[in-house]
């Protein structure tokens, strides 16, 4: 691989990648209804000579191809190209055109990048063995079914041998590539937990089973999971984050429902969870006879995973162009998990904080803004890694 070479080139579509971001940062579209970004992504794959796939999966899904002639491995590059329903409040010059529509967790830049990535590959194909596939997938932000999912089940990653990719955050300085061997993202369960008691008089509790004083008591024995059973030390947490119940002063109302989220980075440490769950509620309903129900939502994105040995590899290839960090891992959920459950890989954080820019805002905040000069670096990012695990023996 000719490294120099890449930089010049990634230097030379620099600005081309720019634009190509402030595009579609100007004409956000949400999950499922990314049609104009799909558009422009099919239209710039094609006239780079590459073969394109549309509607893989989802209307809004595309796959892009990229053969050599020499045998090798499969490599999949993925970007996701859903906007948010934030109203974007930064003063940029190309600030999003449509009403509370925004590219406010920066997956215009992912789109921009991978487009990068597949002009600098195209033009260096002598560099490259096997096969790249560029996936393009919708519906990130969904957060429940997702677009991985389909694009999965409609052939995306098959016979793929390495899946990797990239995601823009505020949280590491501009520049500054900050990955992790091992569980990287949670995954989160919703739950749902209805205590069915026995409504009454305010001032004869006794006569009744009071939903919420039920539903304190499982409130206070669910907080002491983390910690009580669930070693301290692991990323792991619960929320109750809404409780229902009642109507007035003197009245014990039948029913109290709780809601909230469980994040955990590990699959033994989330079943103990969910079963620790049930059991304090099947047990506290039971001494005090009432009928109770826990519903956990688990069609979610699971955890993100990057294989240990790659994202070794992937962080001494990465320090050849910046900064690499191995970082902590992130509460958050991403539906890169799904591909990672498919192939070998790595997903990687790219840093665009920059204080004197005013890019300071998180991810999904309506003043989220990216310092651009990054963006070579995640064209080059993509592009080197195809190169180099493609060529892997
Ligand atoms: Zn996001
Ligand atoms: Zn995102």
């Amino acid at each position: 691989m000719d490294l120099e070479k890449l930089k010049r080139d990634a230097l030379e579509i620099e600005e081309k990648v720019i634009q190509i971001r402030r595009k579609i940062h100007e004409n956000p579209e949400l999950s499922y209804k990314e049609y104009s970004t799909a558009r422009l992504v099919a239209d710039t794959l094609k006239e780079l000579g590459l073969e394109v796939k549309e509607g893989v999966g989802l209307p809004t899904a595309v796959v892009g191809v990229l053969r050599t002639p020499r045998p090798g491995k499969v490599v999949a590059l993925r970007a996701d190209m859903d906007a948010l329903p934030v109203e974007e409040a930064t003063e940029l010059p190309y600030k999003s055109k449509v009403k509370g529509v925004m590219h406010a967790c920066g997956h215009d830049t992912h789109v921009a990048m991978l487009l990068g990535a597949a002009m600098l590959l195209a033009k260096n194909t002598d560099m490259l063995s096997g096969e790249v596939r560029f996936l393009f997938q919708p519906a990130e932000e969904d957060g429940g079914l997702g677009g991985a999912k389909p694009m999965i089940e409609a052939g995306a990653m098959d016979g793929v041998d390495y899946v990797f990719g990239l995601h823009i955050f505020t949280k590491y300085p501009a520049g500054v590539f900050a990955t992790r061997r091992g569980p990287l993202m949670a995954t989160p369960d919703s739950f749902k937990i209805t205590v069915h008691g026995k409504g009454g008089h305010g001032s004869a509790p006794h006569e009744t089973i009071d939903p919420i004083y039920i539903s304190l008591l499982i409130a206070n024995a669910i907080y002491g999971i983390p910690s009580r059973q669930i070693d301290p030390v692991q990323p792991f947490v619960i929320s109750i984050t809404s409780i229902h119940s009642g109507t007035k002063d003197n009245i014990i109302p039948d029913d109290a429902i709780m809601e909230g989220t469980i994040r955990s980075l590990d699959e033994g440490v989330r079943k103990k969870a969910l079963s620790h769950m049930e059991k304090i509620v099947n047990h506290i309903c039971g001494i005090y006879n009432a009928e109770c129900k826990v519903e956990f939502m688990h069609d979610v994105y699971p955890i993100t995973v990057n294989d240990p040995e790659v994202t070794g590899e992937v962080m001494k290839v990465l320090s050849s162009i910046s900064t690499v960090e191995e970082t902590e891992p992130v509460l958050g959920a991403e539906d890169f998990s799904r591909f990672l459950q498919k192939a070998r890989g790595t997903y990687v954080f790219l840093g665009t904080r920059n204080e004197q820019m005013g890019c300071i805002y998180p991810n999904h905040s309506s003043r989220f803004c990216v310092d651009e000069s990054v963006l070579k670096l995640g064209t080059l990012a993509h592009a080197v890694l195809a190169i180099t695990f493609t060529n892997k023996k």
